[in-house]
């Protein structure tokens, strides 16, 4: 497993780099925004752990690159302490997890453990709904065979829908799939999310029960 540690901070990328190839990783360790995207665009690596603050080129942007190429690269994103914006921003931009400095090694490690869990194993198989075609162990959404990128909360939502088309899930139900972290949720977001997903999708794709909640058509329904 090899994995890319961004990270400007001397002091936590050497005690990164450390407990990861103690733990048998393969490390490579950059320390700026540019030199993550050279790396990212010319080799291999199964992990990125980024942090957001970062010389040359910002850690969002780098992770906006990654998955405007469509890489299915598990990023972990790490953000400084009270970075509750900064942490958002990251998910959005389809981080898959994040950890808050200072932070625990160990918890560091399980979390990479898990993503690479995530990102490898466990393969369901792909589903397709009105042309839309989702694989739930890359991530990847294609609509009419074209790639469609998708912000990870927007993803959240429709994988929601999509494993159990036919199924109406109210607004509190999506939320819960789309704040796996315990933050707060605003009272709107789940609309807005619905919103970006349909303008991307389709606006028949994802369809309202007024007062009830969301669904999209089961294959093969007529609606
Ligand atoms: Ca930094």
């Amino acid at each position: 497993m090899r994995i890319l540690l961004v990270e400007d901070d001397a002091m936590i990328g050497d005690a990164v780099r450390t407990s990861l190839r103690h733990e048998g990783y393969a490390v490579e360790w950059v320390r700026d925004g540019r030199a993550a995207e050279a790396a990212l665009a010319t080799e291999h690596f199964d992990l990125t752990l980024l942090d957001l603050g970062l010389p040359g080129k910002d850690g969002i942007d780098v992770l906006q690159d990654v998955r405007r190429r469509r890489q299915a690269l598990p990023v972990i994103v790490i953000t400084a302490r009270d970075g509750v914006g900064e942490k958002i921003k990251g998910l959005d931009a389809g981080a898959d997890d994040y950890v808050v400095k200072p932070f625990d090694m160990d918890e560091l490690l399980a979390r990479i453990r898990s993503a690479i869990r995530r990102s490898s194993g466990n393969a369901e198989p792909a589903i397709e709904v009105m042309g839309v075609r989702l694989n739930p162990a890359t991530r990847e959404v294609t609509r009419d065979s074209q790639p469609v990128l998708l912000s990870a909360r927007e993803y959240a939502v429709v994988e929601a829908l999509m494993l159990r088309p036919g199924v109406i899930l109210s607004r509190a139900q999506l939320a819960e799939r789309m704040y796996a972290w315990g933050e707060e949720v605003e009272s709107n977001t789940v609309e807005v999310h619905i919103h970006g997903a349909r303008r991307k999708l389709g606006s028949d794709f994802i369809q309202n029960v007024r007062g009830v909640g969301y669904f999209v058509p089961k294959p093969g329904s007529k609606t």
